[in-house]
C-alpha cells in the first residue's frame, strides 16, 4: 500500500446540465447557469461567512459545464469528466442537475477515492431498485451507489418521506438513515475520512428552498445547513449540490441560496487538506 499523505490542491467547480432522471418536473438542467448567475450578480461579496474571500483565492476556478449527451452517454461523460480532474489533483464540487447525477460521480470518485464515506443531505432516501421503469431516475442513484459498493459508508440526513419499502432497502445497503423526525443539531454524524456530501436542496424545508422540484415540508432551515457544513466531522474530498429548480424560482432566493451554499461548500474544500492516494 502507497503512503498516503495530506496536501492543499485545487477544487473544480463543474457544472452538469442534467434533469433527465428527474421523475416528477424537469428544470434542473438550467440549474448551473442560474446559480453561477446568482453568484455573480452583484448582491452579495464572494465571501464565506468565516471571511475566507474566494475573489482573491486562487485555489478553485469555474470548469464550466460539461455538455451533455442523452442516456448512458451522457452519464458517461459526468464520469469521465469527475476522473479527469480527479486524476490531476483536483477535487470537483459539481453543480447538478437533479439527483441522478450523484452515481457517476462517485463512480469516477470510488476509483480515486478507497473507503469513500457519503454524507446526503435529501428530503428522499433516493434508494429505489427502480423508478417508473428508470433504474437511473433520480429517486434511485444511491440504490446504484450502494449495491456498486462505490461508498463504505452512507449517511442520511433530512429525510421526511421514507416509505416501509425504501426502509428496508436502507436496512439491506446497511444505510444510516437519519430521519427529520430525529435530527437534532447536536447530533454528531458517524462519518470519517474521504468524506463526500451531496446536499439535494430539498434537503432544506421548502419554506428556504421553495425553487426545487419536491416540496416536502419539514426540513431543515438555512442556518441549520450551515452549521451542518461548518462542523463536518472529517475534511471533504467533494461535494455537489443538486436539484435547485429554476422553474419554481421565479425570484431567484432559491439560487441564492445555491449560490451561498456554493461559496460555504467552498471554503469547507479549501480548508480541508486533500487526501492524496
Ligand atoms: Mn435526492
Ligand atoms: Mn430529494
Amino acid at each position: 500500500m502507497t503512503e498516503r499523505t495530506w496536501q492543499a490542491a485545487s477544487i473544480a467547480i463543474l457544472g452538469l446540465p442534467w434533469d433527465e432522471g428527474s421523475s416528477f418536473l424537469r428544470g434542473a438542467a438550467g440549474a448551473p447557469a442560474r446559480i453561477r448567475e446568482a453568484l455573480h450578480c452583484g448582491s452579495a461579496n464572494l465571501c464565506a461567512e468565516t471571511g475566507l474571500d474566494l475573489a482573491a483565492d486562487t485555489r478553485w476556478s469555474d470548469m464550466g459545464d460539461v455538455t451533455l449527451a442523452s442516456g448512458a452517454a451522457g452519464r458517461a461523460q459526468i464520469e469521465n469528466a469527475v476522473a479527469s480532474l480527479l486524476a490531476q489533483g483536483t477535487r470537483v464540487l459539481a453543480l447538478g442537475g437533479d439527483h441522478s447525477v450523484t452515481y457517476p460521480i462517485l463512480r469516477a470518485y470510488a476509483r480515486a477515492y478507497s473507503g469513500l464515506n457519503v454524507l446526503q443531505l435529501d428530503a428522499h432516501p433516493d434508494l429505489y431498485d427502480e423508478y417508473e421503469g428508470d433504474r437511473f431516475s433520480h429517486a434511485c442513484p444511491f440504490a446504484r451507489i450502494m449495491e456498486e459498493g462505490l461508498a463504505r459508508r452512507l449517511v442520511q440526513v433530512g429525510v421526511r418521506t421514507a416509505n416501509p419499502y425504501q426502509r428496508q432497502q436502507a436496512t439491506r445497503f446497511g444505510v444510516c438513515m437519519v430521519e427529520m423526525r430525529h435530527w437534532r443539531p447536536d447530533l454528531s454524524l458517524d462519518l470519517h475520512a474521504p468524506l463526500y456530501l451531496s446536499l439535494d436542496l430539498d434537503a432544506l424545508d421548502p419554506a428556504f428552498a421553495p425553487g426545487v422540484s419536491h416540496h416536502e415540508p419539514g426540513g431543515l432551515s438555512t442556518r441549520e445547513v450551515l452549521c451542518i457544513l461548518g462542523s463536518l466531522p472529517a475534511p471533504l474530498v467533494g461535494a455537489d449540490i443538486v436539484e435547485y429548480n429554476p422553474r419554481r424560482d421565479p425570484s431567484g432566493i432559491t439560487a441564492m441560496l445555491a449560490a451561498k451554499l456554493l461559496k460555504e461548500l467552498l471554503a469547507a474544500l479549501l480548508a480541508s487538506p486533500t487526501w492524496n492516494i
